[in-house]
């Protein structure tokens, strides 16, 4: 069965930390092998070493192209085939998990985010022109927060929200967001203009509760549409940004931050318990203890997964790197359903019946 594909990506030092110790490397297995290892020293006893290994571990030197290309384009035809993919950030605050998933502005700094759209805007108009019009693509986004165990809409402005934030519901066997808006995107400059925007309306929330953004977890969910006549197949691709996993008790928090941090870590932490009861093979998996968990369903989702792990690999991010790759390295053995969404039909509405428009009658294809 596959499994969850955990990779870790380095940071370069940032300009300010070039006089630092470098204390993280990646290794290989042995000569030859491609790097799949991370070696970090014990605090306790700097002599002693310890090693975990992922599918993948990319050097400080990697490009956001050569990540995008190793890690998330070889999934966008599954995308197509109707499978949903999902590929999320996780690491300690100022490691990298923003870069990565949105990078910067510049053409060569784009991140997985802006990438993964154009590629699919690609994939979807050269479908359209191969079938000579006969299956339309639609793309839609939808892009959310998770704050403090609860869930707002970042395509409505911070005003519109409601303290309570958005429910879940469980609908198919996925986790949903009743009451998420969602956007028609025709190419990247569209999806540009929102994200933009939905970015703002995330630091503009963040800073009327006098937070930071990387308090939160962002959940960006691209829904893909294929249509050919009656025919309706949809997958979506999810990139999520993460909060940092920093421990908070041993940053040096002022009081208004204790409510949040404890809300913050809860999610993490229950994440870490999901992950180390998945891999030990427990019947009860804690989901349900917190949103973001109940809405990335390690596991039990149908699809493919990719976690990246980022990592600062100086000495003041030591203990937070060593609690993050002890977390990251057990999500490789978590197995994942590769399978395809069901194909569902339009139906045509019946001439007696007052409900007018289309509805969707589900058939399972096989
Ligand atoms: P996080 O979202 O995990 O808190 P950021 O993505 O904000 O971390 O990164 C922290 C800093 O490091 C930022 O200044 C960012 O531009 C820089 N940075 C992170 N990863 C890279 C990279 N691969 N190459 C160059 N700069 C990076
Ligand atoms: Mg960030």
């Amino acid at each position: 069965m596959p499994t969850v594909r955990t990779v870790v990506r380095f940071r370069p030092l940032l300009e300010k930390e070039l006089d630092k110790d470098v204390i993280v490397r990646a290794d290989r297995v042995e000569a030859g092998k491609p790097l799949t290892l991370v070696k970090i020293p014990s605090p306790k006893n700097g002599a002693e070493e310890f090693s975990f290994a992922f599918n993948s571990v990319y050097e400080q030197a990697t490009s956001q192209e050569e990540l995008f290309t190793a890690e998330v384009a070889p999934h966008m035809k599954a995308l197509f085939q109707g499978l949903d993919v999902t590929i999320f950030a996780y690491g300690v605050t100022g490691t990298g998990k923003t870069h990565t998933m949105r990078g910067g502005l510049r053409l060569a700094e784009r991140g997985v985010i802006p990438r993964l759209l154009s590629n699919v805007f690609r994939r979807g108009k050269k479908i359209t022109k191969d079938t000579d019009g006969a299956t339309m693509v639609d793309v839609a986004l939808s892009y959310y927060e998770i704050y403090n165990d609860k869930v707002y809409d970042l395509l409505e402005p911070p005003e519109k929200r409601t303290p309570a934030g958005l429910p879940l519901r469980e609908k198919d066997g996925k986790t949903m967001v009743v009451g998420l808006s969602e956007r028609s995107c025709e190419d990247l400059k569209d999806f540009e203009r929102l994200y933009i925007e939905a970015n703002n309306n995330r630091v503009t929330a963040a800073t009327k509760l006098n937070a930071h953004s990387s308090r939160s977890h962002a959940i960006l969910r691209v829904k893909v549409t294929q249509t050919t006549g009656d025919m309706v197949k949809e997958s979506t691709a999810s990139a999520i940004d993460l909060a940092g996993s920093e421990d908070n008790r041993r940053t040096d928090n002022g009081k208004e931050r204790l409510v949040e941090s404890a809300a913050i870590n809860k999610s993490l932490f229950v994440l870490s318990q999901c992950i180390d009861a998945i891999s030990r093979g427990d019947k009860r998996i804690p989901y349900r203890e917190s949103k973001m968990t109940r809405i990335l369903s390690l596991g039990q989702n149908n699809g493919i997964t990719v976690m990246i792990l980022n990592l600062a690999p100086i000495r003041s991010y030591h203990l937070d790197t060593l609690s993050s790759l002890n977390v990251s390295s057990r999500a490789k053995r978590i197995e994942v359903r590769e399978i395809e969404n069901e194909i569902v039909y339009k139906q045509a509405p019946r001439t007696n019946s007052g409900l007018g428009g289309i509805s969707m009658l589900r058939q399972p294809l096989r």
